[in-house]
């Protein structure tokens, strides 16, 4: 960007990305008194793609910061049990009503809706301030530490500069590149396509996954329509495409049969979106005047649906480590690894997690070409000892390290 065009401005925090782990964080440092900017690349948060489950982790923070109330008060589904069918078999995999958590279930609500709650809540914090349409071109550097961002809008280009920049900007992170900070790809066997197929009142209203041989579908209940995740391995769309629409419209109607006259709105493939599906986690989440927390520092896969969480886990730990040092102007690289301690081995034990279940489960599914006789001994365990199904809704309800807010408000002016 031509530097004579650019107009600079200060603030303590800038943080690029308006996705749960941005937003959260910049909710939490204004209200603790912190001057803070929000990019956002889009003009709101209407994307399709970025996953429905708000977790008990997540709820025992909003009730932390007195929100659980308001958030419940929009339209959701609460889950309490995770069930699926496998095989034809209804199998209860987790039962969350045991959790030591203020609503010990899941909530199901498209991601716009809980973005839209999360940044309506500062708007009486004359400290925050979100910027939509806004996106962060690239690090600004001196003497080897970040200083700031180069913004991009539709109307021009300005920088900002800050005492801490937050890459929150998920997985396809511009600023972790920019920084020169390596990541390392840990592998993904799978991809979804991503459709919508309307929904009658006739059909089951639960939220479920399916599973059949060589095919995993999984299906949201958005009200009117059926949000639908179908799993396949990675890198063979080209195969499924050279079928035809009409030929993948069957498969998904084997699997589910109620949808035989709604799946005819699948007439093309620009009707399915493929959403590639990666894992992989930073070395270093940091550098001086630096910091990159969510998927931009560890991305997730859909699996076990924990990503918003995790990076939600991410935005509350780096409030508590970092807004009295950012507030009272003695910031150093010291608080930013304190961040990345906290939260790499979460991080590490979620990613191990579902890539076990990537490789141990999803791959042979998708590998299968006919139902095994039996169930896994695992599917057999959960159904026969109910206790057992505590266990995995800790893992994915919970997480493990969960944080608490320790931030307090500040007085606002
Ligand atoms: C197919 C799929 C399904 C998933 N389903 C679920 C699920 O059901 N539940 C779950 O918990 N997790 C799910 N995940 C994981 C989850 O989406 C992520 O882990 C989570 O969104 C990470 O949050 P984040 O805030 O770190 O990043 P993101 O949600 O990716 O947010 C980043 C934000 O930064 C913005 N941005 C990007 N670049 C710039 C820039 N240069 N300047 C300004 N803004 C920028 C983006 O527009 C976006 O708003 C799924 C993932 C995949 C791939």
């Amino acid at each position: 960007m031509d530097a004579a065009n650019v107009k600079a401005e200060h603030t303590d925090c800038c943080i690029a990305g308006g996705g749960p782990a941005g937003l959260m964080l910049g909710y939490l440092l204004a209200r603790a008194g912190v001057n803070v900017i929000v990019l956002e690349k889009h003009l709101d948060f209407l994307r399709d793609f970025r996953g429905d489950t708000i977790h008990p982790s997540t709820l025992t923070v909003l009730d932390d910061i007195g929100l659980l109330e308001a958030f419940l008060a929009l339209p959701h589904q609460e889950v309490r049990e995770l069930t699926g069918d496998v095989y034809g078999h209804s199998v209860t995999i987790a039962d969350f009503t045991h959790l030591p958590a203020p609503r010990p279930f899941m909530v199901l609500i498209p991601q716009w809706d809980f973005l839209d709650f999360i940044a309506a809540q500062p708007r009486r914090l004359p400290k925050f301030s979100l910027r939509v349409g806004a996106k962060a071109l690239g690090v600004i550097e001196v003497d080897g530490a970040v200083v700031g961002v180069n913004v991009q809008t539709t109307e021009g280009g300005f920088a900002i500069h800050a005492d801490l920049v937050i890459a929150a900007d998920g997985r396809h992170t511009t600023l972790r590149e920019s920084a020169g900070l390596a990541s390392q790809d840990l592998g993904a066997p799978i991809d979804v396509l991503w459709f919508r197929i309307p929904r009658a009142a006739s059909d089951p209203a639960q939220t479920g996954g399916y599973i059949r041989p060589g095919a995993l579908l999984v299906m949201l209940n958005r009200d009117d329509y059926w949000q639908c995740a179908f799993v396949i391995p990675k890198g063979s769309l080209d195969a499924l495409q050279a079928q035809g629409i009409a030929a993948f419209r069957e498969r998904v109607c084997g699997i589910a049969p109620f949808l035989a006259a709604a799946a005819q709105t699948l007439t093309s493939w620009d009707d399915v979106k493929l959403l590639s599906v990666q894992i992989s986690r930073m070395p270093r989440w940091y550098r001086e005047g630096l910091l990159c927390i969510g998927d931009a520092a560890h991305a997730m896969s859909p699996v076990g649906g924990v990503g918003i969480n995790l990076a939600i886990q991410d935005a509350v730990a780096a409030a508590n480590l970092l807004a009295d040092a950012l507030r009272e102007k003695r910031l150093h690289s010291g608080d930013l690894a304190a961040v990345q301690r906290r939260r790499e081995w979460p991080a590490r034990v979620t990613q191990r997690a579902q890539i076990a279940v990537q490789n141990e489960v999803l791959a042979p599914v998708l590998a299968g070409t006919a139902a095994p006789a039996d169930l896994p001994l695992s599917l057999k365990l959960l159904q026969r000892l109910p206790l057992l199904r505590r266990l995995p809704a800790r893992l994915v309800g919970i997480g493990v390290r969960p944080e608490r807010i320790r931030t307090l408000p500040f007085p606002q002016p």
